[in-house]
């Protein structure tokens, strides 16, 4: 058997990695020598190869696999768990925006993702084509120029960093433009699943723009941080970014102090501070990774007794309705 690290993958651009990430079951599972147990979903397995090979083969409980790989427990259905679980269709703004919380602005700035992870809210929008044409940019320039309350845009998604630096440094440009806007977010897993997206063009605009730059990564398990994202995460803190982590507790991936609190300490080897820990949103088909409220705030206390606070994350839920995100306990 040829080594997963020997098979072409490494040293591609990162446009690449998207073209050729891993999109087939079968492939995926003899790949890594386990059975073929493929099942039919319309939300299909997207995997690129860096975030693959840091799969421990033959391990069908491996924390990363159970996050991609569809499995029957997603055909179960769940009281309460549904396709919009936090109403973000009654705040869509404009066309690609969202606004739920004063003074922050979300825009999707892109549908599509360089993986797919099976408990996301992601699953049941196919808006992988949706993407804000011209116009559209010209009308969130337009709302965020009109409202001075408006002091940070959030590029969200789906991942922002799908787009092309050409795209990102543009929109920079012209919210910089914008006195009454002083940071930009990025909410993103690309440099996570495809640490080469942190290229040089990437960190071009971010080294020149005269915003702060924010960017939130999303990790749920320390094994997702092999020397490939430290570098990549580290290259970003050194063109000044301000780096953050929001998780997901996540049954059979992370509802374990022990590797939560790695998870906080790997974070920190990558100039990353834990950010949010949040409660499964209540996805239909998601439903095997949720953990009760009660064993999160049990969670928590073992993590708090063992990091300083500053790598303690907060854990929050998403509430409709409600004017920020919602400590839990
Ligand atoms: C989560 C979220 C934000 C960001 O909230 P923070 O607490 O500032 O991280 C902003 N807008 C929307 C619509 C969100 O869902
Ligand atoms: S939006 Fe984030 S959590 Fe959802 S599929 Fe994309 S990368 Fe995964």
């Amino acid at each position: 058997m040829i080594p997963l690290q020997d098979l072409g993958w490494q040293g591609q651009p990162w446009q690449w990695q998207i073209a050729h990430a891993v999109r087939d079951a079968n492939e995926l599972t003899r790949l890594l020598h386990l059975e073929a147990s493929p099942i039919s979903t319309d939300f299909p397995l997207l995997v690129p190869w860096p975030y693959l090979a840091r799969i421990e083969p033959g391990d069908r409980n491996d924390p990363l696999l159970r996050q991609i790989l569809p499995i029957a427990e997603e055909g179960m259905s769940a009281p309460g768990f549904g396709t919009d679980p936090v109403a973000d269709l009654d705040s869509i703004r404009q066309n690609g925006v969202l606004q739920k919380y004063d003074g922050r602005l979300l825009v999707i700035t892109s549908g599509a993702c360089a993986i797919n992870c099976r408990y996301c809210f992601r699953r049941h929008f196919p808006y992988e084509s949706f993407q804000p044409s011209q116009r559209d940019w010209d009308a969130i320039v337009d709302t965020t120029r009109s409202d001075p309350s408006i002091r940070e845009v959030i590029l969200s998604g789906g991942d922002p960093l799908v787009l092309s630096d050409r795209q990102l440094g543009n929109i920079a440009g012209r919210l910089e433009a914008i006195e009454t806007v002083d940071t930009l977010r990025i909410h993103t897993r690309l440099p996570i699943v495809i640490p080469s997206r942190i290229c040089e063009s990437l960190l071009a605009w971010v080294r020149k723009t005269s915003l702060r730059v924010v960017v939130v990564v999303h990790v749920n398990h320390p094994n997702e941080i092999d020397n490939d994202v430290v570098v990549a995460l580290e290259q970003l803190a050194a063109a000044g970014v301000t780096l953050l982590n929001q998780s997901v507790l996540l049954a059979g991936v992370n509802d374990d102090a022990a590797v939560l609190t790695a998870l906080g300490r790997r974070l920190f080897d990558a100039r990353t501070l834990p950010y949010y820990l949040h409660q499964l949103d209540p996805v239909a088909g998601a439903a095997h990774f949720q953990v009760g409220d009660k064993r999160a705030l049990e969670l928590m206390h073992e993590v708090r007794s063992e990091l300083p606070g500053y790598l303690v994350p907060r854990l929050v839920r998403e509430v409709a309705s409600a004017t920020s995100k919602v400590p839990v306990g």
